[in-house]
């Protein structure tokens, strides 16, 4: 049993696979790598690096081929969103959002919703966030405020959500909202911009790292949809929570997945500086203390790219994956902090610079054991899957 919905099987066209990763590697390398740093410091959008990957249909990876998707599967997303986020972790933030929203509509919208939006999406013509927190709602989802009132065939919005990373440039947005149903989910369309009808950006969020990608505060006063846009139309009224919170399986798999791309980063800065550095006559990598250290991170990222990989499996055979990807999610976000500070650390004073980019990497990491649901409440969904599968 899943808890949303399940994603339509794909038979994988695996050299297409190989052949995606090993371009995105190239992409990461030629393109990412020299300008990461720069446009990191400057907080700056990456639009050129955002029309390569679109030129790459990257923004198709899953979305299904009948809508001129690539049609692959979760375990090559999952390969594609480490080396980007081996590069810089914030280009994979602008992918998450919009295939969560892809997902959800490819396998719970109308084929009407999926005609409308799907080939569009897959070029990166439209882009999607989401939106399900709110300033005070982020764990505790259930208790959203923001409204959707029924007014003949139209929804009226109304209510302030947080956080919504892509929420300016997005056109489509995830939106989570009441109706006298229950929780339902909407995909709201808006042009990408700082306002749309009654749609405004009423703030621009500051943050520690992960920046180049906006996340922000969007305001909604009176802002009418058509009851079009209701995700999968009537019958999913109040029901929108169990959709969107499936759908996060894949946000974690999809942060898990940017863990093992910082934390590769973070070791192979290490494991490079460690052979270069000398201290009391040789190099720092002839002591011990640092080949504990680059043992421990390098174990680490094996186990958790392959809890990453197997969540993905699970998730694409359309197999419950909660506690999985909740495992996956858990353990790579923590290992991506710890291998950024023993890197910081394996660099010494220098690591501390921004000159060099161990210092992104440790500002950027603290996000993963955040988003998608904080480390303490994936401990409680693990926990919460694990009971009902021992249940006696
Ligand atoms: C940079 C960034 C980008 C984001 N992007 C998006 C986005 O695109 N869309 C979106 O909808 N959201 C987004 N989020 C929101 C994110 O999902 C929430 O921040 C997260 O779910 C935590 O919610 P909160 O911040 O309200 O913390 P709170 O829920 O207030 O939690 C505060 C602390 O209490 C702990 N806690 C809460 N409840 C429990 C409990 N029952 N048991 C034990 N501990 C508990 C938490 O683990 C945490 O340590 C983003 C957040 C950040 C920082």
């Amino acid at each position: 049993m899943t808890l949303g919905p399940t994603i339509p099987a794909v038979a994988v066209d695996a050299d297409l696979a190989d052949e995606l990763v090993e371009a995105v590697r190239t992409f990461v390398t030629k393109e990412v790598l020299p300008v990461a740093s720069d446009l990191e410091h400057a907080d700056e959008y990456p639009e050129a690096l955002v029309e390569q990957m679109r030129a790459m249909g990257l923004f198709g990876v899953t979305i299904p081929t009948e809508y001129g998707g690539l049609g692959l599967d979760i375990v090559t997303y999952a390969r594609i969103v480490e080396e980007i986020a081996f590069g810089w972790m914030s280009l994979t933030g602008i992918l998450n959002t919009h295939f969560i929203t892809a997902t959800l509509i490819a396998s719970a919208g109308t084929d009407e919703q999926k005609d409308r939006w799907l080939e569009r999406m897959a070029t990166g013509e439209l882009r999607g966030c989401l939106s399900l927190s709110e300033p005070d709602a982020g764990s505790d989802t259930r208790s959203l405020r923001c409204k959707a009132t029924p007014d003949g065939d139209e929804y009226v919005l109304d209510g302030t959500k947080m956080w919504v990373t892509n929420g300016e440039r997005a056109s489509l947005v995830t939106l989570a909202a009441k109706t006298p149903e229950g929780i339902t989910c909407f995909i709201v369309e808006k042009e990408p911009g700082p306002s749309f009808g009654g749609i405004t950006v009423s703030r621009t969020i500051p943050k520690l790292g992960y920046k180049g990608v906006e996340t922000v505060e969007m305001s909604y006063s009176g802002h009418r949809v058509p009851a079009t846009a209701v995700l999968g139309g009537t019958s999913t009224l109040g029901r929108g929570l169990p959709l969107i919170l499936g759908a996060l399986e894949l946000g974690r798999i999809n942060i898990a997945a940017r863990a093992c791309g910082v934390a590769r980063a973070a070791f192979e800065a290490a494991i490079s500086y460690a052979q270069q550095r000398e201290a009391f006559g040789v190099p720092i990598a002839k002591h011990q203390a640092i080949q504990f250290k680059l043992a421990d991170m390098a174990t680490k990222l094996e186990a958790a790219r392959l809890l990453t990989q197997s969540a993905a499996r699970k998730k694409q055979a359309g197999e419950r994956c909660d506690v999985e990807a909740g495992m996956a999610k858990l353990f790579a976000s923590e290992t991506a902090f710890e291998c950024a500070t023993e890197a910081m650390r394996v660099h010494g004073g220098y690591g501390y610079t921004s000159e060099l980019p161990v210092e992104r990497y440790y500002r950027d990491a603290p996000l993963m054991l955040i988003g998608e649901g904080t480390n303490e409440i994936q401990r409680l969904v693990i926990a919460r899957g694990l009971l009902d599968r021992y249940a006696q």
